[in-house]
Order: C-alpha cells, then structure tokens, then sequence
C-alpha cells in the first residue's frame, strides 16, 4: 500500500488527540515559529479572558478565530506574537471567591480579612488559568502558553498608574460627586461602559401619589414612580413649564396631555405651578421635615408617560441631582452603601429598598395621599456581576474627563478598518456619547488607584513603584504586592506640604487593567529588556512572561489586528483606544474583527436553568474542536452564531464528503499504484475536465486567500463547499472511469487538487486536514502547517464560468426530470437549452442526464399560466376582476417585458400576477434566472431495453459490494432467460460496468461468481 486507507468515516476527536500528540512530539509550532522568525511581522495583541471558570464555548468561538487568523498568517510566513492574556482582578473574581467562601456583603470580607480574600482570589485565577490552558490547546489554539500576561502582575498595574498620572498631569482627573448606578450588593459604583446587556425586563411597582398643595387646600399635584424607596428623599415636583396642566374636580393636578379624556376644572400653564409649596410624602421623617417642597420648572419632563408631574430625589437618581444642583435644593441621600436606610429615617432605618416598599406603600395609603398602586414592566438596569438591581446613589467618585479626548479618540478610531463596518460605528456613536469616566471602585480585589489626597488641599498620585519607594513613609517591607491590604499600609510624604498621607480606599475599574495591555505586555519606554520581568506581584511564578524594551514595543505597535465579541466596543477595544490616546496619541489596533451573540440552535439564549447551555468538554467529546471551528468560523460575523449539536451533524456530514473524497482517491491510487511527488505538484495534464479542475482549484485558492485577508472565515468556508460541490459530484462523478482504469493523469490532478484543498483549510480545521495530509503526502513537509501557503495565481475564470454555466444546466435537467416523475435510469431522447452562456459540452450535459441528444435553441415546450395575485389585483380591480381571471385562465393574454402582461386591454405588474412555466404536454421544463431547458418524456422500445441495462448493472454492482469483492475482483455473469435480449443487445456495455468476463443465460435468477 502506498497510502494508508482511510476507514469509512472520521472518529474526530479521537484524530484530533492523535495529531494533539503529534504535534507535541514533531515541536510542530515551535518549527513553525522559528520558520517565520525574522520574517515580516503581522502584530496581533490578544483580549484578556477573565480567569473565573474554564473554557466556555463562547470564548472558544473567540479563541478559534484568532488562531485561525495567525494560523494563515504563519502559513504566508508572518512573524508573530502569540501571547495569551488574563484578566484576574475585579468584581469578577470577587463575587466568585465570595460565592466559594459563602460571603454576602463588604463587611463579611473585611471580617474575613483582606490578605486572606486576595490570596483566595489568586487562588482562584491559577486554577481558571489552568482550565483554559487546557480546553484552548484541545481547541486547538496554537499561543505561547506559559509566557501569558496577567493584568494582576504588579508590572500591569504600574503600567495604570503612569498612564493615571499622565492623566492627572493634564488635569483630566478629578473627584466627583454625583449620582451614580449602584450595585447595594456589591456596594460599588458601576460606571456607564458596564451596564451594556445589564438592562432586564422586570414588574416593579407603580405608584401615583398626591402631594397636597399647602396654599391651594384640597388641592394636590399627583406624581407617578416605579421607585417607591425615593419617596422619603423627595424635595421637589418638576413640571413642564410649556405644558398645560388642569385641575380635575377632586382637587388633583396633572398634565392635560396625559389625560386627554379628562375633565378639568381649571387649567393652567406648567409655568403658573412654579413655586406652589406641597406637603412632602414623608414629612413626618427627620430629613423631610426640613425641607420645603416646591413645584420647580424642568424642560425635560416627559409627557409620554406618568402624570406630567416628576417626583424629584436629588439624592436617588441623576438628573434629580443635577436639577437640584440648578435650583440650589437639598440632597437627601437615604441608603447606605449597602442600600439600607440610614438611621435617620426612623421606622425605615435598616430596610433595603426593596424590603422597604412595600412598607411604603401601605404608609402612603393610611395617610390618604395614595392614588393607586399597581405594578410596572420595564426594562430596568441590574448588577452585571451579581444581577441585584441597581439603584442611583451619590457618591464621591472618581473621574477622568473625557472632553478634551472625544475627538482625538475619534479621530483615532477614523484609522481602524472595522469588520463588519457597522461596529466602527457603533464605536463612534459611543464615543460621541460617552460621559466621563467613573475609574472607582469601592472593592478590594483590584488595581490600587494611587491617589494620596493631602489635608493641605494637594493630590498625590503615584506614577511607578520607584516612585512609591523613594516617597514611603513605613510599610514598604511588608508589600507582598501592589494590593490591598498591604498598599494600604504605605503611607506617602505629600510632595506640597511633608506631611504623612494615606491612599484612599478605592480600587481602579477593571477595564483599566485591560486597557493598557498595549503598553504593559510590549515593554513601552522601558530602558532595558528584562527577562521574565513581567512576572511580578501576584503573577510570580505564573509566567515566563519578559517585560521587553522600547524598541520591541515600536515594533509591534499598533497592533495590525485584535478580535473581540461586539460588546467589547465599549469595554477592551474603547478602554485600550482610551489609554492609548492619552499616551500616544493614535489607535492601538489597525483592524478590529467583532462578532454578535452566541445563542442555541433554536435561537434562544443559553441558560443554565434551561438546560440549553454547551459545556466545552462535551462538545470536544461529542463533536470534536474541528466540527466546533467549522460553525464557528461558519457563522457571518454580522449575525448571531445559533450553536448546537444539530448544526454539528450537518457539518459533519459536510466533512465527510471531503474525507470521502480523499478516501476515493486513496483507494483507486492504491490499486494502480500511484506515487505522488511533492516536487512536482502541479499536474500537467491535457484532459479537459483535469485543466478546469486545476484552474478551479486556483480559483479556490485565490478566493481563500482574499477572504481570508479580510477576515472572513464564513466567506472561505462558503468557497470551500462549492469547491467541494464541484469536486465531488462533478470532477470525481464525471472521471469514475478513468480512476477504474487507473489513469495517471486524473489521479495525479487529484492528489494535486486534495492537497491545495487540505492547505486552504489548515487554518480552520487543523487536526482534520493535517491528519489526512499525512496520508496523502508522502514526500513533503510532515505536517500541513509546516507547507506554507501555495502561490497563488488568477485562474481561467472565463474556464470557471462556463463550466459553472454547464453544472447550472445540469442542475435545471435535473429539477425538470424531478417533476415528470420518471426515474433516473430511464434514458430519454432530448434535452433542449434556451438562453445558458455554454459553447459545446453538449456531450457532457447528455451524459449527465442520460439524455441522447441536447439542443441549444428555443424552448418551445414552456406553457405559461397566469393567475391574478388577489391581495393586490382584487382591491386594483373590483368588479371588474372576474373577466380579468377568466380571460388569464384561458390563455387570452400576452407576456410583455420585465414580467409584465397584457389582458382585455390592460397592462399588469409583476407584482399584480402569479406566473406558473411548466411543460406542455409530454416535456418536463425548469428555469431558473434566464435559463430554460425543457426535457423530452416520449418513451419508446429502444430507450426501455437501455433502462433496462442500467437497472440490471446497478443490481449486479450492489451484489458485487454485498458479496464483499474487491474493486478489481472480476466475474461470471448469469442472468435469466427473460433477459436474453437485453444481454445480446449490450452485453459489452454490461461486461464493462460489472467487470464480467462472460455473461450466462441460464435459470431464473441472477448470480455472480468470482473468477
Ligand atoms: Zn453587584
Ligand atoms: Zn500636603
């Protein structure tokens, strides 16, 4: 054997562990690597995958296109990056090691203790660390393991501080006190970029409350809220000063355009309430009691829903507190950090805001001031790490300001090539709407922001460890890492006045962490390389990671390519655009691939509770990481990916139409003996059918490439399954014989054609194509990742068409022969063609349809029904309708240009008439974008004797597999008497297609022998 056969269909993952191993054994990517060292340079910076669990399959859709992308960029000899990033700080590793200690508040962590939880939460990223090293190298990805960054290396965080004190340099940063989405769980602002996807339907409740008028008695403006826990920290009523609002016979004040079916008693403009006192809604409280409420003017009240009045809670939401900002009112702030009421608020005290209204409500109904009370669906914002709902609270945090940077980092998003485009736009209405940067957290487990505000008015921020040793005043010998507890235990000298200052509290938003990766991982203005010098803090021991000198960094900066799902638009790609502006001034990608969602087969989202989710290492068990690729790379990245095991049968089934394909060619190589070399590659055949298909197999080549340099996995794939579609069920069908007869030429144009197919797939299935290239080369690099990309060249598309023009026409034969209802055996006498761009190949077309004769010409045999389309022509004609379709009906109509039609003197649309060709009497007709063939159903003896044949040859080569013969086994032939005419009149014909040296009549039945 000079191939190894191949077994009738594919074990994948048991394939993919083989070639894992080998790829282990032959150091195939190390090879690869040092290949391509020194070569032009392709720069790619990976995105940071939080290191809270193991592989997901959505992060393996990731993973896969970024190895897919290097991957073809190694083959056209690109040198490289390929290291892998973690993001190990945050709210994310937070809530789980809270979770796993059974945690459920700040507090519980503090009494926990601050050295215990930071230990715990590394713990926790080297064991997710871990997973993921696993499951991304069973899918394959091929990355530097071992040398990955870890945003919690202290060498990172450094890298913040710098860029926060460039920040500060420029007065961009500063202290702010505001309203801000708040997480009560988490006890943490949560800044604008993170509450993308956060929004869920929920039923809250819904209240209208009045608020009695103390100069109009009996009188009282009415409010609507869905948050009754604001109520308490109510100080004014905003109305629309251009509105009018009346007044209805009950005393209630409301907007008149809420309530257009209202009377009113009185009517007033919204101008004329400005000023109007009201008894507060809880008055009775210590903070509401010193407090004078009034009705204030606000252009922006909503008359699309509520009543036209607002409830304003300066101290419970943020245009509240910017009006009260506007009007000089009081800022009551009822809850906590933790989002219970303050002692303050008497019986309320200790409620969160939840557990709170309902006491509300039934406070507000024993005082009468309750006008109703129901429940509200809306979309309503929740906590994206632990989906509590959030509340607005004031707080102090801080920001960098973003006025001074929306339009360089627009401008620097102008010079990103976005795929798909959409997404750079996306980019550009965010940054044209986003607001300053909230970069606080009240947390732990994170960046150490390195602000130390001085008593004297003067803030400290810290731009390196350097600098953190040479101001310390103590603690500096027990900081393990730049973290909490222990940086919280070096105080700094103020550099204004001497005296000793303290950090404050906050940790950084995460995105911090992420964001400068650009700068961290490539060693910006970093005097000297150090090795292993990104290893530092909390990433020691972890990675082999180098810190590298300025010069590496100009050499990789910008990236030419990052990857991220599209919500990272307002997350990693805008924090690493951010940060990057700040410091230099440009972007740090040049290209940007996003991708949507991933959802189930069905469409729906993935949940746990619904049983629909896809673990990772069940997919690898039961699909296998190439058949996950495949859908991965599969999906256009402009729609949501519906993965499943469904899916994954389909494109098995695609797989194995290759792998029998090679299988195919395996086979009949074997037994002609058949030697390919990989000097000489490319056939050099003059058989027609051997040229197109070597020009096909360039088309598919340069097609590959041009799809893959934009990005396009789903474009090569989509290439790929017409190749394959021509491959098979048009090259291989239509040179059967040749193979039987072992024909040099078709095999050798074969193996050609195999082999360029295997390397445009490399990328996308690597375990798949390397396995069977080592079946099919036997003289060439080992492994298919190490043969580099084939040169490509423009193929004969003039060649290309006109055979596809040719498969087109057969396609139509088919679809004609379909409808009349006889079978495929059967050979008929005529096919005409009307309007196919096709020179000759007559021959071709016959013979694939079993045809005697094709006529190119008009096809006469097409009868045209019309019928009027009722929705449209029925309302168009009224009565007039019925002779309409009677005259249609009977054929007394004339087709027009452009699929119009002429009937009793009136021109019809195409739209207007629902056209039906079929054939007339005796003809099978198909058509399809301006080609027609129309095949003729007429039987007579001849043609039944031939039917005949065919069915005698299938039945004998079906007994032949049944009885277990080889392809080569001949035999002896006996058929009954019945059937002596059909033997005599073809008996060569059946010899040859049964492989029989004679052919018997005798007894009743048919029988082969080997002989
Ligand atoms: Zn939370
Ligand atoms: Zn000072």
């Amino acid at each position: 054997m000079i191939f190894k056969p191949l077994p009738d269909k594919p074990d994948h993952p048991r394939l993919e562990e083989e070639i894992l191993a080998r790829w282990e054994e032959e150091r195939t990517f190390e090879r690869l690597r040092e290949r391509n060292r020194g070569g032009p340079t392709f720069s790619f910076i990976d995105g940071p995958v939080t290191a809270n669990k193991g592989l997901l399959i959505h992060t393996a859709w990731g993973r896969t296109l970024k190895d897919v992308f290097q991957r073809y960029k190694a083959l056209r000899g690109f040198d490289q990056r390929y290291q892998n990033g973690f993001d190990c700080q945050g709210l994310w590793i937070e809530v789980g090691v809270e979770h796993e200690l059974g945690l459920n508040s700040k507090r519980e962590i503090e009494e926990y203790g601050l050295e215990n939880f930071a230990r715990k939460c590394r713990e926790a990223v080297v064991r997710s660390a871990n997973e993921l090293w696993r499951g991304s190298k069973r899918l394959g990805q091929w990355m530097d393991w071992g040398k990955d960054y870890f945003t919690f290396s202290d060498t990172n965080i450094e890298y913040v501080w710098r860029m926060l004190k460039t920040v500060h340099e420029r007065r961009w940063l500063y202290l702010g006190h505001r309203a801000t989405e708040w997480c009560p769980r988490c006890g943490t602002s949560i800044s604008q970029h993170e509450l993308i996807g956060s929004y869920v339907d929920r039923a809250d409740p819904s209240l209208f409350v009045r608020f009695p008028l103390l100069d109009r008695p009996g009188e009282a403006v009415v409010i609507w809220t869905t948050t009754p826990w604001t109520l308490p920290a109510n100080v004014a009523a905003a109305v629309n000063p251009d509105a009018e609002y009346g007044r209805r016979a009950n005393g209630e004040w409301v907007a008149v355009a809420r309530y257009p079916d209202d009377t009113f008693v009185e009517r007033l403009r919204g101008a004329e309430l400005v000023g109007w006192r009201y008894r507060g809604p809880f008055d009775e409280l210590a903070p509401g009691a010193g407090v004078e409420h009034r009705v204030i003017p606000w252009d922006e009240v909503s008359l699309d829903d509520g009543t036209g009045v607002v409830h304003i809670a300066p101290g419970a939401g943020s245009e509240d507190f910017e009006l009260a900002q506007e009007h000089g009112l009081p800022v009551l702030t009822p809850v906590d950090e933790a989002g219970r009421f303050y002692d303050e608020y008497g019986w309320l005290h200790g409620l969160s805001t939840t557990e709170a209204a309902e006491q509300i409500i039934g406070d507000l109904e024993e005082k009468g001031v309750l006008v109703e009370a129901g429940l509200h669906e809306h979309r309503y914002p929740e906590c994206w790490r632990c989906h509590t709902p959030l509340i607005f609270r004031i707080a102090d945090d801080w920001f960098i300001s973003v006025r001074d940077l929306r339009q360089p980092m627009l401008d620097a998003n102008a010079t990103v090539r976005w795929t798909p485009e959409y997404m750079g736009k996306r980019m550009d209405d965010w940054l044209h709407n986003m607001g300053d940067w909230n970069i606080s957290r009240r947390r732990y487990y994170g960046l150490p922001l390195p602000f130390y505000p001085c008593s004297c008015g003067h803030l400290n921020v810290i731009g390196s460890r350097q600098e953190l040793e040479e101001r310390a005043v103590a603690g500096l010998e027990q900081l393990e890492e730049l973290r909490r507890p222990w940086i919280d235990r070096v105080p700094v000298r103020c550099e204004q006045c001497g005296e000793p200052v303290e950090r404050i509290k906050e940790v950084g938003d995460v995105w911090l962490d992420a964001g400068i990766v650009p700068f961290s991982t490539l060693g910006w203005q970093n005097p000297k390389w150090i090795p292993e010098g990104y290893a530092t803090g909390a990433a020691r021991g972890l990675t082999k990671a180098d810190l590298p000198d300025h010069a590496y960094w100009e050499k990789w900066f910008p990236a030419d390519w990052v990857s991220e799902m599209r919500e990272q638009i307002r997350l990693w790609f805008y924090s690493q655009l951010f940060m990057s502006v700040v410091l230099t001034g440009q972007a740090p990608f040049r290209s940007v691939l996003g991708y949507e969602k991933m959802l189930d087969e069905n469409g729906r989202e993935m949940h746990g509770s619904w049983g629909n989710t896809i673990e990772a290492p069940d997919a690898f068990a039961r699909m296998g990481a190439d058949v996950m690729r495949w859908q991965f790379c599969a999906q256009p990245p402009d729609r949501d990916l519906w993965f499943g095991y469904g899916p994954a049968d389909e494109i098995k089934r695609k797989l194995l139409t290759l792998w029998h394909s090679v299988k195919f060619f395996v086979d009949y190589a074997n037994i002609a003996g058949f030697r390919p070399s990989w000097e000489a590659l490319e056939p050099e055949s003059e058989a027609a059918l051997d040229r197109w298909l070597v020009e096909r197999t360039r088309g598919l080549l340069a097609d590959a490439s041009a799809f893959y340099d934009g990005y396009r996995a789903d474009e090569v794939i989509r290439a790929f399954e017409t190749y394959l579609d021509d491959l098979s069920n048009w090259y291989i069908r239509r040179s059967r014989r040749r193979f039987w007869e072992g024909e040099e030429a078709a095999l050798r144009t074969l193996w050609f054609a195999l082999v360029q197919t295997l390397r445009v797939l490399a990328p996308i299935l690597p375990f798949l194509t390397d396995h069977l290239w080592r079946v099919l080369v036997l003289d060439g690099p080992e492994s298919v990742h190490l043969a580099g990309w084939p040169e490509v060249a423009e193929p004969d598309r003039a060649l290309l068409d006109e055979i596809a023009e040719v498969r087109r026409v057969v396609e139509l034969g088919r679809q004609a022969r379909s409808t009349s209802g006889i079978k495929l055996r059967q050979p008929l006498r005529r096919l005409v063609v009307e309007g196919a761009r096709v020179n000759g190949h007559g021959g071709e077309i016959a013979d694939e349809l079993r045809v005697k004769e094709v006529v190119f010409g008009r096809v006469e045999a097409v009868e045209v029904r019309v019928k009027p389309n009722l929705p449209v022509l029925g309302p168009k004609l009224g009565k007039e309708l019925g002779a309409v379709r009677a005259a249609l009906e009977a054929g007394e109509f004339e087709e027009l240009e452009d699929g119009r039609f002429r009937v009793l003197g009136r021109e019809l649309g195409p739209d207007e008439v629902l056209v039906e060709r079929g054939g007339r009497e005796g003809w099978a007709v198909a058509s399809a974008d301006g080609v027609t063939v129309a095949l003729e159903l007429a039987l007579d003896d001849e043609l039944r004797l031939e039917a005949d044949a065919y069915d005698l040859i299938h039945l004998v080569n079906t007994m032949r597999k049944e009885q277990g013969l080889e392809l080569t086994d001949r035999i002896v032939l006996t058929v009954p008497e019945r059937m002596r005419t059909l033997v005599e009149r073809h008996a060569d014909w059946i010899k040859g297609e049964v492989l029989a040296t004679e052919i018997r009549v005798a007894g009743d039945e048919i029988s082969l022998a080997k002989t």
